[in-house]
């Protein structure tokens, strides 16, 4: 396989990094790729594997084989207050409840099939868990670094599947490189190569589905985007979302995002390449800070506190090509304070019934501040990633509902009704 550099197109045969400084990715060659035949669906053949001509290794038995697959949903009755037509690609469906399974999957498998006696991922969430899971399954030992930190409940989920946990003291940012020159553990960090193969699939199924569905379906007023006429000239084989809006913190999805989109386009499967925007917590928000102030390289921020914690990475190590990735598309980045985060949190889960966690529930929230900027319109199709579960968050306290006597359920009930 080899490994090459987005920005100045050197290749090389192993590493993380270019020397450059920007990180690498793989190299593949798109130009023969076609939508897979539509009922492969078995083990290896679903998810993230449906696009095994696209990937660097094979599947590995296990729960790797039920990461993506996740489905695209029509919000309608979320539609006004995004100010467009809102779709979501519901990552808590995955085995772990994020999109990072479809990296974890790729990045085990490729270990596995390298004869690696042990991986590893630095993270104090949703990627430890992944890794740890797709682990276990692969009969791999496990190490994760965690800041010194972390909140007790967080290694209370990770422990469910018995990684080998360390507690670093220091500077995490640094951590991310230090633990790839650790020799021993096959580190399967953020933005690494096989994970970004394997996240390259959330836009691919994307594409994919929207292709299949998209133009059909319901607009908020039960009419479908079909009447439209300036739009239905448009439709064909290449049909896709006007823009995807997705929450970043290290990049790595964000850059495979991009890099999916690329190899669509390559492919000839894209006629339009969808704007990509990305959405970061006001209080933490190095790349949007980039982008406002038209900087060509993403720098270090303050590390703010912020709900959002899955997304608070003061120092991510592709912001530069998640950048890129927005200027390239037309798309842009933008960062949303902490009531809004909760505001669209608690419009998901009540007018669409999508439990997400804060850092998910910043795709909405940017796509509002989008369409108020004018950035997004009315008639876009926009998808937002919704990149995970909220079932692992504390449940909201001081919920107190009446309690009443069976005996007078009818009149209370008929009270609570007119009332
Ligand atoms: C990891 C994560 C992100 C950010 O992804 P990056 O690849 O680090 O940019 C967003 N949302 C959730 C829920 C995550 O776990
Ligand atoms: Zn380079």
């Amino acid at each position: 396989m080899t490994l090459t550099c987005y920005r100045c197109g050197r290749t090389a045969g192993s590493g993380a990094r270019c020397d450059c400084g920007e990180p690498l990715w793989l190299a593949t060659d798109p130009a023969d790729f076609s939508w897979p035949d539509g009922d492969a669906d078995g083990p290896g053949t679903r998810g993230v594997w449906r696009y095994a001509d696209l990937l660097p290794v094979d599947p590995l038995d296990g729960v790797g084989t039920a990461a993506g697959a996740t489905p695209l949903v029509r919000v309608p009755r979320l539609d006004e207050s995004a100010g467009c037509r809102l779709w979501l690609k519901d990552e808590s469906e995955n085995p772990t409840g994020s999109f990072k399974d479809r990296g974890s999957a790729v990045g085990v498998a490729a270990a596995a099939s390298a004869g690696d006696d042990r991986v590893g991922t630095v993270s104090h969430g949703n990627m430890a868990t992944s890794m740890a899971a797709n682990a276990a399954s692969a009969g791999l030992p496990c190490l994760v670094l965690v800041p010194e930190d972390i909140p007790p409940e967080r290694l209370g989920y990770l422990a469910a599947y018995d990684p080998d946990v360390v507690r670093v003291a220091g500077d995490y940012g640094r951590l991310y490189y230090e633990s790839l020159d650790l020799s021993g553990v096959r580190f399967v960090n953020s933005d690494t190569p096989y994970r970004v193969a394997g996240q390259k699939t959330t836009a691919l199924e994307i594409c994919e589905q929207f292709r299949r569905t998209g133009p059909d379906a319901p607009d908020a007023d039960g009419g479908s985007s079909r009447s439209s006429p300036a739009r239905s000239e448009a439709l064909g084989e290449g049909t896709a979302p006007d823009a995807v809006v997705l929450p970043v913190s290290s990049g790595g999805h964000a850059s495979a995002t991009w890099k999916a989109l690329r190899e669509l386009e390559a492919a000839g499967l894209l006629e339009d390449v969808p704007r990509l925007y990305l959405v970061q917590a006001a209080a933490c928000d190095p790349i949007a800070e980039a982008y406002r102030d038209g900087a060509d390289e993403v720098g270090t921020a303050e590390a703010g506190e912020t709900v959002a914690y899955s997304i608070a990475n003061p120092d991510p190590p592709s912001g530069t090509r998640a950048l890129t990735a927005v200027r390239e598309t037309g798309g842009a980045v933008v960062s949303v304070p902490d009531e809004e985060i909760l505001d669209a949190k608690r419009a998901l889960a009540r007018r669409a019934g999508f439990c997400v966690e804060p850092a998910s529930a910043t795709a909405l929230a940017g796509v509002r501040r989008l369409s108020t900027d004018g950035a997004v319109a009315r008639d876009d199709h926009v998808v937002a990633i919704a990149t995970g579960t909220g079932f692992r968050e504390p449940p909201d306290a001081g919920v107190d509902p009446p309690s009443v006597a069976l005996d007078d359920l009818d009149e209370s009930v008929s009270a609570l009704l007119s009332g």
